[in-house]
């Protein structure tokens, strides 16, 4: 049986996508049938949601506090937002997001879902967690596509007077938690939303447009599938006017994280040609360096107990955490939203 991502979605857009197909409509074509380059934090991230989804016990004791922040923070957000009368959960199930004559339009994988009633006032409620065990951190629930793909679905599937769609990300250095509540009148807007935005990605010929949040999962950045990627992150070195304002420069900082996740695409498709015994004229292989992240603790216990102290200082290099400024692109928010709610 293949269970390639493609086929489990039937080639549809899948709400894990939401954000890339609802700016960039050609991206469903483009990736068509381009592998899924697997990284090590990518696989990370699958075993700890098989972990949360089965309950059993991580294995390295560094996912322990991760584990356990997610299942406290679920608990917590049950009880707190729904009243004792609970159904069954959904845990790692597909659902399908339908149009108007029920027909499937596109999918996705709900982490944690669960129905009852509302702790706050009477109605019908529904609670989706979605966990995100990145370093990068995520945008937050209010503004976030997939939630809100995922609360158009749970509004179609079960008509809860209320969503509440929560990202629980344990690594993220800013809000490790936000909520946002969507009404029934929000999930049919998000709903409509959504509809006519799969139907469009899935008709021939349609825009590839550029971003930085579209292009940075997209399988087709950096190939010959999307020229525009590639253009988008050449044009870096075409400098609007001769004064390089903030503004212009804000434009920049913006090209240059696409810039290089493109490039960093198109290397790894000539390193995989080469392996597999491609000539690209001038370029070639050659043996480097690999690393393994340890945490201090393993390493300390695995080796530092061994060799000692000093000898262990020796291989080790200490940095203290001082506040400072650094690059980040705050939310942007979008059309559609839910309503703001930090939990
Ligand atoms: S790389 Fe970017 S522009 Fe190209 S198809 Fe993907 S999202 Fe669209």
């Amino acid at each position: 049986m293949n269970t390639s991502p493609d086929n489990e979605r039937a080639g549809m857009p899948s709400g894990s996508g939401a954000e890339r197909w609802l700016t960039c409509p050609g991206a469903q074509a483009a990736e068509a049938g381009k592998p899924d380059p697997q990284t090590e934090d990518a696989a990370e991230g699958d075993f700890l949601h098989e972990v949360m989804a089965r309950g059993v016990s991580p294995v390295k004791d560094e996912h322990h506090p991760l584990i356990d922040f997610c299942r406290e923070t679920r608990d917590r957000l049950v009880v707190d937002l729904l009243a004792a009368d609970r159904g069954a959960p959904i845990i790692e199930e597909r659902l399908w997001l339908r149009d108007a004559d029920l027909e499937p339009v596109a999918s996705c994988r709900v982490d944690y879902a669960i129905g009852g009633l509302h702790a706050a006032q009477d109605g019908a409620a529904m609670l989706a967690i979605d966990y995100k065990f990145g370093r990068r951190g995520a945008d937050s629930a209010e503004i976030n596509a997939q939630l809100r793909f995922t609360a158009a679905v749970l509004g179609q599937e079960f008509s809860p007077d209320v969503v509440f769609v929560a990202i629980v990300a344990p690594r993220a250095e800013g809000e490790r938690v936000t909520v946002a509540k969507f009404t029934g009148q929000q999930c049919a807007a998000a709903h409509r939303e959504m509809v006519a935005a799969a139907k469009r990605a899935m008709l021939p010929n349609q825009p590839r447009n550029p971003s930085p949040k579209a292009c940075h999962y997209c399988r087709a950045r950096g190939t010959s599938a999307c020229p525009e990627s590639i253009a988008a992150a050449t044009a870096l070195s075409i400098v609007p006017g001769a004064e390089l304002s903030s503004d212009v420069l804000a434009t920049l900082l913006d090209r240059c994280d696409m810039a290089d996740r493109v490039i960093d695409a198109m290397r790894t498709e000539a390193k995989r040609r080469i392996e597999a015994g491609a000539v690209i004229p001038g370029w070639r292989l050659k043996p480097g360096a690999t690393s393994k992240k340890v945490s201090a603790k393993d390493a300390w216990a695995k080796i530092g107990q061994q060799i000692g102290g000093s000898a262990f200082a020796e291989c080790c290099t200490v940095s203290f955490a001082v506040p400072r400024l650094r690059l980040e692109v705050p939310d942007r928010g979008q059309v559609g939203q839910g309503s703001a709610g930090r939990y």
